[in-house]
């Protein structure tokens, strides 16, 4: 991406700033950073999966919301087949560079969510310390690329606010340290589920049925099912999954009287 449109992007967006105006919905830009096909063996066995992060473009703290799978773990990349996207491009298709991301936030701390940290040495890293302690285990996730030189870990315990209209949610269930993210917007609340509800179709199916889902066995279905009723609760406007390419708009479902409906 040619340096000239970041530069006007970005000067765009400062414009525009004024803290008497909130974030705007298309300040939330889903990143495509990869695609997998799940393992025999796997849950999923033969479908397509996706990596997703998200840039909240915070005219003065922009937030990157999960960092995609890692490179350069060639058993992985066999295993799940992973293709790639760049990081950076996507970060300059929406307009900001590597060095221009203030904070980093992720859901947990497995390959797949926290895989280019060290793309961010220096920026502090939001994680809850439960999901800190669970990533020291042998098997948890890739070492090397959660723990890098120059990592600035902020460790958490519970809410958090990382900008003004952002905060980290507690989401505990896919694993002990889950964390979402909830945007304010001048339409309303936009939430980052990362992995507290695995796609769209999983979101509409516990917002019905207020059950937990069935079809992927859960580290702890409880607290699963409490996170995911929590998210629902808040009544957002979007949600987005850090593993579909759907996302969830209550435009779409066309519920009138309702924030951006
Ligand atoms: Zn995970």
């Amino acid at each position: 991406m040619a340096p000239a449109r970041r530069r006007r992007s970005l000067a765009a967006s400062e414009r525009r700033y004024d803290l008497s105006v909130p974030l705007a919905a298309e300040d939330v830009v889903p990143l495509c950073l990869a695609e997998v096909t799940f393992p025999a063996g796997h849950p999923l066995a033969g479908q397509d999966g996706e990596v997703f992060a998200f840039l909240v473009r915070h005219p003065r703290t922009p937030v990157l919301f999960e960092t995609g799978s890692g490179r350069g773990n060639a058993e992985l990349d066999d295993y799940y087949r992973v293709r790639h996207h760049s990081l950076e491009e996507a970060l300059a298709a929406a307009g900001i560079g590597l060095s221009e991301v203030r904070a980093v936030v992720n859901s947990h701390l497995h390959f797949d969510h926290a895989g280019n940290n060290r793309l961010f040495p220096g920026v502090p890293i939001y994680v809850q310390s439960a999901e800190q302690d669970a990533a020291r285990q042998p098997g948890y996730t890739v070492p090397e690329w959660v723990d890098f030189p120059d990592a600035e870990y902020a460790v958490i315990d519970g809410e958090s606010r990382v900008a003004s209209g952002v905060r980290v949610m507690p989401t505990k269930g896919h694993t002990a340290g889950h964390q979402s993210l909830v945007v304010e917007t001048n339409g309303g609340t936009i939430v980052l589920a990362g992995q507290a509800i695995y796609s769209k179709a999983e979101f509409e199916f516990i917002r019905r049925t207020g059950g937990a889902p069935t079809e992927d066995p859960l580290p702890d279905p409880q607290a699963y099912l409490n996170s995911a009723l929590s998210l629902i609760d808040m009544r957002p406007r979007r949600i987005y999954f850090s593993h579909d390419r759907a996302f969830w708009a209550i435009e779409e479902v066309g519920v009138v009287g309702e924030p951006g409906g």
